[in-house]
């Protein structure tokens, strides 16, 4: 039997209104939320919702404080809840400061919650993928305009993984004072509650199915925008590098003049607690693993920086496109990538590699990223 995305949808939402009564019978009583929050990407968030009515569900996985405020970390569902379809996850704000982020995967949900009144073919794609996105992982971070959270922790170095390489001073996660950038967390502590939230959607959601991947929306390294795979926290290749290798060269065929280079993180830098080489392993070390490819867009802000040097008089500025036609041309450009990501997702059996064919793509991936002249390795020599 087919069931209509509607039901499915509508039947999770109501799932989880069952969820937050019963909570709330069994509990003492909660501190009262602060008013509804003057974040603009919330505000527009929650118009998308009341938008997307019974196709997509909102989850409350936590709520942080900031600034005396209470803002909620909220993922929101689309799609078929079946657990033998593919899923892609995405995220943004996870880096208080890099807004872009938040900004471009709000808008990638837009333009689905717009399209659900008339597109056929989004209806059809939905019958067969689900689709996370959690815009806002940091929202108590935007707030304040920091990248950490309140707590000073930087989300992306919170994972318990420590580099089994040297990591760059600082940059690569440090746990001497919460008073300087990158800082871990105490040693042991358990994860911050954005980071525990991410995972635990992630590891509900993403993992355990036969295909997923995972888009992080960031900004900030460089001149050009960069697409990141695993792993961060040492030189070696993942296991799935024949996967990646494979969604390269569809991507490359597909969108011909794009300008994005794919690399591991690893050929940039190595860092200690990075949350996607987490996840990543997490999958791995389950029974019901499937492929999860875990894919950080780390859009290049130094050109942003380049054509408008005034950008960096201001700490927004370093991390985000200032000027208006410049700001709307990036949320433009990312959006045929994400729906790319999307389309492939859905279409893994086509494109992701067996036998003999997967072996030839480990050896490609292998010379194009870790054993030729440009690899980390290569250059380091
Ligand atoms: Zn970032």
């Amino acid at each position: 039997m087919t069931c209509g995305v509607a039901t499915l949808a509508g039947r999770s939402i109501a799932a989880d209104r069952t969820h937050r009564v019963t909570s709330s019978t069994d509990l003492p009583e909660p501190p009262r939320p602060a008013d509804p929050p003057e974040l603009p990407e919330l505000l527009e968030l929650q118009t998308l919702v009341r938008l997307a009515g019974p196709w997509m569900a909102e989850r409350r996985l936590c709520e942080v404080e900031a600034g005396g405020r209470r803002f909620p970390v909220n993922a929101y569902l689309l799609g078929s809840d079946r657990p033998d379809v593919p899923a892609v996850g995405f995220f943004g704000g996870v880096h208080g400061l890099e807004r872009i982020g938040a900004e471009v995967t709000i808008a990638y949900l837009r333009s689905l919650v717009m399209r659900l009144p008339w597109d056929q073919t989004l209806h059809r794609q939905l019958e067969s993928i689900r689709l996370l996105f959690v815009p806002l992982v940091n929202p108590g971070g935007v707030w304040l305009g920091t990248r950490a959270n309140p707590r000073s922790v930087d989300l992306m170095r919170n994972a318990p993984v420590d580099a089994v390489d040297r990591v760059p001073y600082l940059i690569g996660g440090q746990r001497v004072s919460a008073t300087l950038p990158w800082y871990r967390g105490v040693e042991g502590a358990p994860m911050e509650a954005e980071s525990a939230a991410l995972c635990a959607i992630v590891e509900e959601q993403l993992l355990g199915r036969r295909f997923s991947i995972a888009v992080d929306c960031h900004s900030g390294f460089g001149l050009t925008d960069r697409i990141w795979f695993p792993y961060a926290h040492t030189a070696r290749p993942i296991e799935h590098l024949p996967e990646i290798h494979a969604l390269c060269d569809i991507h490359d065929q597909t969108l011909l003049h794009h300008r994005y280079v794919l690399e591991p993180q690893s050929r940039q830098y190595l860092t200690h607690g990075d949350l996607w080489d987490h996840l990543y392993l997490s999958a791995r070390s389950r029974r019901d693993g499937g492929v999860f490819l875990p894919l950080t867009l780390e859009m290049g802000s130094w050109l942003w920086i380049k054509k408008n040097p005034r950008q960096l008089f201001s700490r927004h500025g370093i991390f985000n496109p200032m000027i208006t036609h410049r700001h709307q041309r990036v949320l433009r450009t990312h959006l045929g990538w994400l729906d790319f990501i999307m389309r492939a997702t859905g279409s893994h059996a086509r494109w992701v590699p067996t036998g003999a064919e997967r072996e030839r793509h480990r050896v490609e991936a292998m010379a194009r990223w870790y054993e030729g002249p440009n690899s980390r390795e290569g250059r380091a020599r």
